[in-house]
């Protein structure tokens, strides 16, 4: 159940208004990140209606790596996709069964890889020199382990390079014009099953997506042919549907992926191969947003600036590449309600000491006083998990709410937190 525009517009204020009423944010509090629970909910419950019965949904902890979120997900029956060794025990430590943790870091070392076929994790190995030193480990003796091969499946880029991923040339996985070499791989090692591709994240359309997955479906039918048996038992399509930022960047939703998705890939609902996936931004972008507390107002030069405590410390594509990465800005009263009222532009300037930490330029926005809150909209995704250490400044903390209650899913970085940071 999506819910609608209007209670996607309201719902920061709600839920900042309900964070001060409960005193959980102080006056060292000056900023937040709050989610909303029950949207994450329904996240989940969504995947689990559109994908085929039986679909693990590992959600990308590198989009929203709070324990507390991810330990939620997995209550609920989701996977987990751990992109390194640190998101790897992550997953662990958020209660998630090794059956459910998908490994996939391009650049796992050998005692990564050693103790993820311990675990008996589903681990997606990056290339042809990672199966040798699977090799090395005798990973076919570890009955638990499930192992697959990340392709690129060479369909093209999508509007943003930075997050393309399956172009002609790619840092990940093998080529799939390296065909012949890939079905070579799976007949030397019978223990090989999955295959996996992440095409790209945001700024790539669906077409791209499906024809990714067409591609590697294909791929598994000539690998199990080579092999004289059903090799490839699962397709891991990883994840990268967009989401909507604003008016300014319309998304397609999961249900026309799914769709279009069904009609070139039936058998992924009704063959014998087992679908995964691994959204990371559409499961927690619009779930969460920020909120900055205003410090000073200046005018200077005719323009009109607003000193607020978040800037690239949290919003790093969006203070170094604007155009790219936008959010909807709103703006709250002290006490969490909307302010309204005309609109002018206004710079929001991070407190970061460069030149370039701006959430916006010229955007147009309320009148802001000292005490007011920025709201960042959707800001769920990508942003505390890119916390920069620039300037020592302390991560927010997290709240989550759910009905009418809040709760706190991480505390504000101590002062003493970064000091021990920095040895
Ligand atoms: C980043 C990543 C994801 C998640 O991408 P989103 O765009 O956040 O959905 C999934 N799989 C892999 C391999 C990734 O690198």
């Amino acid at each position: 159940m999506t819910p609608s525009p209007e209670h996607r517009a309201a719902w920061p204020f709600r839920a900042l208004a309900l964070a001060l009423s409960r005193g959980q944010l102080d006056e060292d509090d000056t900023a937040v990140i709050v989610y909303d629970l029950e949207g994450l909910d329904a996240r989940l419950a969504e995947l689990n209606r559109l994908f085929p019965a039986g679909t693990l949904h590992a959600a990308a902890v590198k989009a929203a790596p709070l324990r507390a979120l991810l330990a939620r997900l997995c209550r609920a029956g989701a996977g987990l996709e751990a992109a390194s060794g640190p998101e790897l025990h992550l997953s662990l430590r958020a209660g998630c069964p090794p059956e459910r943790v998908v490994f996939d870091s391009p650049a796992k070392t050998l005692p990564e890889l050693r103790q993820a076929l311990a675990l008996g994790v589903h681990l997606n190995a990056d290339n042809f020199q990672e199966l040798e030193r699977m090799d090395a480990l005798d990973a076919g003796s570890s009955p638990a382990a499930s192992l697959g091969l990340r392709v690129n499946p060479q369909v093209g880029e999508g509007s943003i390079a930075a997050t393309s991923v399956a172009g002609q040339y790619s840092k990940f996985g093998e080529p799939l014009e390296k065909r012949g070499e890939i079905v070579r791989a799976f007949q030397k090692r019978p223990w090989l099953r999955g295959l996996h591709m992440h095409v790209g994240s945001q700024g790539c359309g669906i077409g791209l997506f499906t024809a990714g997955a067409r591609a590697l479906l294909d791929l598994g039918r000539e690998i199990d042919r080579a092999c004289g048996e059903r090799r490839v038992l699962r397709l891991d399509i990883g994840g990268g549907l967009p989401v909507s930022y604003g008016p300014s960047s319309p998304a397609p939703s999961m249900e026309d992926y799914a769709t279009a998705l069904r009609r070139e890939c039936p058998e992924l609902w009704d063959g014998p191969m087992r679908a995964f996936t691994e959204f990371g931004r559409w499961m927690f972008a619009g779930q969460g947003f920020a909120a900055a507390r205003v410090e000073y107002v200046k005018e200077q030069a005719g323009q009109r600036t607003a000193v607020v405590h978040l800037g690239a410390d949290m919003f790093l594509r969006p203070c170094y590449l604007p155009d790219t990465w936008r959010h909807e800005l709103a703006v709250a009263a002290p006490d969490g309600t909307p302010k309204q009222g005309s609109r002018s532009p206004w710079n929001v300037a991070g407190p970061l000491c460069f030149a370039g930490d701006f959430l916006a330029r010229g955007r147009e926005l309320p009148d802001m006083a000292p005490g007011d809150w920025l709201v960042v909209r959707d800001a769920g995704a990508y942003t505390l998990s890119m916390w920069s250490r620039y300037n020592s400044r302390q991560a927010p903390k997290a709240l989550g709410v759910e009905a009418d209650g809040v709760e706190v899913l991480k505390a504000r970085e101590s002062v003493e937190d970064v000091l021990r940071f920095w040895g």
